[in-house]
């Protein structure tokens, strides 16, 4: 039989541990400061905002962590995900290049949000917790969250960015349709929204804002945590189940990848999907590369500094070692919301730093170009966010046509568009911008 189409993997193989990469890096990360005194944050000062289970995981050195049994029963609604082999792309390019595409489209939220999501409701509820906050940009993790907080009967508060407010009302439907509550940010309901909204009463909002927001929200009542959906390394860890998966796929076909690409936004995505196979090239036993791919808009990576910065505008946060573009840097409004953020996630970010992976930036109509390519030729309409990657991919194999080389690009097609249509709408029509 010829190669599948689909490498699949039975419910029995999803993992049954998340990978934690830090035992594997050879520098370890420095801890978060403190914004004022910039002395190190112990567990103490996390603690009104997050569940101990998850202070834990953020400073674990232990390489595995077990996935609680509630949280498998609810990955299993959609997990494992499938690998797909690009055939009709590589066709179309008259590439020797193989390319893979891991799908994290089909969970309930349409993105791989969830992994990370239904853990931390569980931790919460675990510990007591009744409600949580939580800020959105694109909407994908307002969305995520509304679901996962519907699982575990919690109440659900999403602080999101006005301009997606106002551009996605989809997305707020389908919060609200999962018992959250949205409200646009910056709200009148916090000082840190109240601020900004003194200085700019029409502010399209930022993922900084939102997050001061929703910080300020948990740390000032006694029911409530907060909830982040990207950046820190135990949401990382969470969704190492899509690298762990990939792992296991790839040894089934007995294919080995030469080039690994994802899309970073806080690097949630990008790290859970490679952190697995990454690993095996910090100690030694593979040479992958590893190549991140961000927006022109909020080009962290390829052009931010490394240095300690906070995670949102106001202050609320631990000052955190990662490349950043400056915490008041509001990034132009392009379509893919979900990688208009500041900063980045502490682990990526130092291993960028010390060139164990690569960057690349694109401007928006180069990515739409790529999105629309991929959708008339294998189907799927990615969210402008993995459109990213594909935009690389297709780079990649085009690099393999010139030099006839057949290598093997797998990427994380991480959440389908259909929530996205309007950026579509404005590609179609000609009035997409480069920012
Ligand atoms: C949130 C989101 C991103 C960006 O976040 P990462 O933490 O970098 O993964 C990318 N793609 C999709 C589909 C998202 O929902």
């Amino acid at each position: 039989m010829a190669e599948p189409r689909k490498i699949l993997l039975g419910e029995d193989e999803l993992p049954s541990a998340w990978f934690n990469i830090v035992p594997s890096m050879p520098t370890k990360p420095d801890p978060y400061l403190h914004p004022q005194t910039r002395e190190p944050v112990g567990p103490d000062a996390l603690a009104p905002l997050f569940p101990m289970a998850l202070i834990g995981q953020e400073v674990s050195t232990d390489e595995w962590v077990d996935i609680p049994g509630p949280v498998l029963d609810t990955y299993r609604l959609w997990r494992p995900t499938p690998l797909i082999r690009a055939l009709d792309l590589e066709r179309a390019l008259g590439t020797p290049a193989r390319i893979y595409y891991k799908y994290e489209g089909g969970s309930p939220a349409g993105s791989h949000k969830p992994n990370t999501a239904v853990p931390q409701a569980f931790y919460n509820k675990q510990e007591g917790i009744s409600r949580l906050s939580t800020e959105t940009g694109a909407g994908q993790w307002g969305s995520a969250l509304a679901f996962a907080c519907a699982r575990f009967e919690l109440e659900c508060k999403v602080y999101m960015v006005r301009a997606s407010y106002d551009g996605k009302p989809y997305r707020r439907s389908i919060m609200e349709t999962w018992g959250a509550s949205v409200i646009p940010s910056p709200s009148p309901e916090t000082n840190a929204g109240r601020a900004v909204l003194d200085q700019d009463a029409d502010s399209p909002g930022s993922l900084g804002i939102a997050i001061s927001e929703a910080v300020e929200d948990a740390a000032t009542r006694e029911d409530t945590h907060y909830s982040l959906g990207s950046v820190l390394n135990h949401v990382l860890l969470h969704q190492t189940v899509i690298g762990l998966e990939l792992k296991a796929q790839l040894e089934q076909v007995g294919v080995e990848p030469d080039v690994l690409v994802a899309c970073v936004g806080g690097g949630s995505n990008f790290g859970g999907f490679a952190f697995p196979l990454l690993a095996e090239k910090l100690a030694g036993r593979r040479t992958t590369r590893v190549v991140a791919v961000e927006p022109t808009a909020a080009p962290t990576l390829t052009e931010g500094r490394f240095e300690y910065d906070l995670g949102d505008q106001a202050g609320m946060t631990p000052l955190m070692p990662m490349y950043t573009l400056g915490a008041d840097f509001i990034p132009a409004p392009i379509h893919a919301g979900g990688l208009r953020y500041h900063g980045d996630s502490p682990l990526v970010s130092l291993l960028r730093k010390e060139d164990h992976i690569e960057a690349v930036a694109y401007p928006q109509s180069k990515i739409f170009e790529a999105a629309v390519q991929f959708a008339r030729t294998e189907g799927i309409l990615p969210a402008p966010e993995p459109a990213h990657a594909i935009r690389a991919v297709i780079d990649e194999a085009l690099r393999c046509k010139e030099e006839g080389s057949a290598e093997t690009i797998v990427f994380n097609l991480c959440g389908h568009g259909h929530f996205d249509l309007k950026a579509y709408e404005d590609y179609l029509s000609g009035n997409l911008l480069d920012v």
